[in-house]
């Protein structure tokens, strides 16, 4: 048998083994097999890379590197990933069996991400404050906050990292990621670009390994001073009651149950295909997945047709093919896990439209057919928990207050999409929805300038956007007695 590839850890400049030396595999969701393994850390790894971000932010120059330089150097880092984009791509996909094409738009557009925040280097600054005593000045001046633990899920692992990567370094923080246990290599070959472009030794690290021991000692460190968090409830809470030993800041991205909500007078054609690419693009594993759709008594049967029409067209299989629309689900947690849900939606009254098992010509790898669920109402588990997968819940309206109280009948609130003409009407219902993201007569449509967040389970803080920057910074007043 060949040996796998074998990917280290990066701390301070250096790839290194773990402490105890062990490995893990690594799998192909395409195949079901181990294709790589990857550094197994645990505490004492952690350590020694929070130590040498903390050695790092103290005394590396970077803190004190002008903003003109720091951002040069974040642009280079976005320049070289520009140029190593199809590798990153490739792996990617590998790991993680997000389709190629999609990787390949996604990876280009990653480098205006640090593009954006190398450009806002310069443009941050403090203001001086109108003091009403003569003799007295003040002024206030912007801070890094000092090490900043990142940990990302599974689903897009360069995508989530990129969003906390590059404000977090051009506030001048250093910075520990922990990337997903089940997709840790597209980030690893992300970190040779860093070393390529310069970074001082200790900026960044990667310590790769399991939530326990590897995320729990990450975030209970006493040197870290922020934890940005993409992830699950469960692990958030378990974050959130670590942060409070240190008192380290936090910033959660959770889950949603996104609704997408059709009026009478939308365009069917558009809606549908709006739907279809919320909920099934990333075989629904996005957290802004347009899980739930409310479609209008009145259009409800021609955008049915369309869905069910267009989603029976849908091509699964390899996702190396540039020909195919979904690929297989990430783990094989993931499948069961929307196995059981779709079990769930049957047994609570759901009738299946579409899909609702695993397609019988891909025997290999972790494939589910895009499933449509029709409901009554409101009520069933599958319309109100978030499932990760490619089910989509479909559920009739009769007027826009009974629809803004369906939409908002969930404990998340990160994003929502709109299909109207009235535009009217889109203002009124962007602003009664509870969502961090509304989008009108589009889906899933994203931009460095735009920040991304929830509220309720969803979590809170802001990640992209200017925004982002001021969760990695720290204002501090100066006064002069003149
Ligand atoms: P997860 O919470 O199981 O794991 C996320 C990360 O946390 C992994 O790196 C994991 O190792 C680590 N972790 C697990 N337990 C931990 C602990 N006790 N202490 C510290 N770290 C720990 O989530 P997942 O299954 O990888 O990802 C799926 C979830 O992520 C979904 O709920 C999805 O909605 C959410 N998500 C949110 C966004 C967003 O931007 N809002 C984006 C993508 C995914």
């Amino acid at each position: 048998m060949t040996e796998l590839k074998k990917y280290q850890m990066y701390i301070n400049g250096e790839w290194v083994e773990s402490a105890s030396g062990e490995y893990f595999d690594s799998y192909n969701p395409a195949t079901g097999e181990a294709w790589c393994q990857v550094a197994k850390g645990n505490a004492e790894d952690v350590d020694r890379a929070v130590q040498s971000a903390h050695n790092a932010f103290l005394h590396s120059g970077w803190v004190n590197m002008t903003f003109t330089e720091r951002g040069r150097l974040v642009r280079k880092l976005g320049e070289l990933i520009a140029e190593h984009a199809e590798e990153l791509a490739e792996v990617e996909t590998l790991d993680n069996g997000k389709l190629i094409r999609e990787m390949r738009g996604q990876v280009k557009y990653l480098p205006e991400f640090f593009y954006y925040y190398a450009g806002l280097a310069d443009k941050i600054h403090g203001r001086t404050l109108p003091i009403d005593k003569n003799d007295m000045f003040a002024f206030t001046s912007k801070e890094p906050l000092g090490v900043v633990a990142a940990i990302t899920p599974w689903n897009s692992p360069l995508y989530l990292t990129t969003l906390k990567l590059a404000p977090a370094l051009i506030a001048g923080n250093t910075i520990v990621i922990k990337p997903s246990e089940m997709t840790s290599a597209s980030l690893l070959e992300l970190v040779k670009l860093v070393e390529k472009a310069g970074f001082p030794p200790g900026v960044v690290n990667v310590v790769t390994g399991f939530g326990m021991p590897v995320g729990d000692s990450l975030t209970s460190h006493p040197l870290v001073r922020r934890i940005a968090f993409t992830g699950g409830s469960e692990s958030a809470r378990h974050i959130v009651r670590n942060s409070a030993q240190n008192f380290a800041q936090v910033s959660l991205e959770l889950g949603g149950k996104s609704p997408n909500i059709v009026f009478e007078d939308a365009n069917p054609d558009n809606a549908a295909m709006g739907i279809i690419a919320g909920i099934f693009g990333a075989s629904g594993q996005s957290c802004v997945a347009g899980s739930r759709a409310f479609l209008h008594v009145d259009i409800y049967d021609k955008v049915m047709q369309k869905l069910v029409d267009r989603v029976s067209q849908i091509k699964i299989g390899d996702p190396f093919q540039n020909e195919t629309e979904m690929g297989p689900l990430a783990t094989q947690a993931q499948l069961e896990r929307v196995e059981k849900y779709v079990s769930i939606g049957l047994d609570e009254g759901g009738k299946l439209v579409h899909g609702g098992k695993r397609p019988k010509q891909l025997e290999k790898g972790w494939y589910f057919e895009p499933t449509i669920f029709e409901h009554t109402d409101n009520k069933s588990r599958i319309t109100k928990e978030e499932i990760f997968g490619p089910v989509l819940s479909v559920i009739p309206f009769k007027d826009e207050a009974e629809v803004i109280q369906l939409a908002n009948s969930t404990d998340y609130g990160l994003a929502a999409g709109i299909w109207v003409s009235d535009i009217a009407k889109a203002h009124r219902v962007a602003k009664a929805i509870r969502a961090g993201i509304v989008w009108v007569n589009t889906y899933r449509s994203i931009s460095p300038i735009a920040a991304i967040g929830g509220s309720g389970l969803s979590g809170y803080g802001r990640e992209g956007g200017y925004e982002a920057i001021h969760e990695y910074m720290q204002d501090k007043v100066v006064w002069i007695n003149t």
